[in-house]
């Protein structure tokens, strides 16, 4: 099981937001012809109606235009296959990740795990860059991954780059409802393994990495963090081990 995690984050004031959106119907669509198809064919994906996303925001009693804000980790498909269907929301997103895309052939973005037809038309006209304001030292648990940007204004949630498997990639720093320090560190690793062991990823694996040495920098970060702060929650997108864990934690849901 590989799951693709989207994240429902719920701020006093700024009311709903996301953190990634995992598959949509429009990552079927967009994958239909070639070349797209080979996307789909190396990387064969189910959603089941009850996952989807407006289903998922249904049990939370929210409807996907009340979504206002759409924190996205980095352009792969499976984690921005929802875009379209947020009517409401703006979204950012870091600077290099998108301006790698920019220029791109159709097949040079296929490569790179990104499918165009999945991002909304008006898609520059609603994005931000979360590292488009001055970066601040972390503090507390946060103090050893370096320097971050407040992406509120309020310290509630950090942006914090975690670059090597994108340009940049954008994972958050937050507490939750229940007090716990957790960081959304998408794709930076893909198992628990990872961090814990400092386990790399097979060769096959690296040939899908933007850069394999700073993959190499986030992960021991990471493996830093994890040793220095036990306490933290480290939730990738694609553990479930990981995920489970942190709802069983939770109650049964996070
Ligand atoms: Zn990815």
């Amino acid at each position: 099981v590989f799951p693709s995690l989207c994240v429902l984050i719920t701020h006093p004031t700024e009311g709903a937001l996301l953190y990634d959106t995992g598959y949509a119907p429009g990552f079927f669509a967009a994958t239909q012809s070639f070349p797209e198809r080979l996307y789909r064919w190396t990387t064969p994906a189910t959603l089941p109606p009850s996952q989807s996303l407006e289903a998922q925001l249904g049990l939370r009693g929210l409807r996907l235009s009340d979504i206002r804000t759409c924190l996205i980790s980095h352009f792969h498909a499976d984690h921005i296959a929802g875009l379209r269907s947020l009517p409401a929301a703006r979204f950012i997103c870091m600077r290099d990740d998108f301006a790698s895309l920019a220029g791109a052939s159709r097949f040079g973005r296929l490569r790179r795990g990104f499918l165009s037809p999945l991002l909304p038309d008006d898609f520059e006209a609603r994005v931000g860059f979360a590292d488009g304001s001055p970066a601040q030292s972390l503090t507390g648990a946060w103090a050893s991954l370096g320097k971050g940007y407040d992406l509120l204004g309020d310290g509630s949630l950090m942006a914090v780059p975690l670059p090597g498997h994108a340009p940049s990639q954008m994972g958050v720093c937050l507490e939750d409802a229940v007090g716990r320090a957790v960081l959304l560190c998408a794709d930076a690793v893909w198992s628990r393994q990872a961090w814990q062991d400092l386990d790399l990823p097979a060769w096959p694996t690296r040939l899908v990495m933007h850069d394999w040495q700073d993959y190499r920098c986030t992960l021991l970060r990471l493996h830093e963090l994890a040793r220095h702060e036990p306490g933290v929650v480290i939730l990738p997108s694609h553990c479930q081990e990981s995920i489970e864990a942190y709802r069983a934690a939770s109650g049964g849901r996070p």
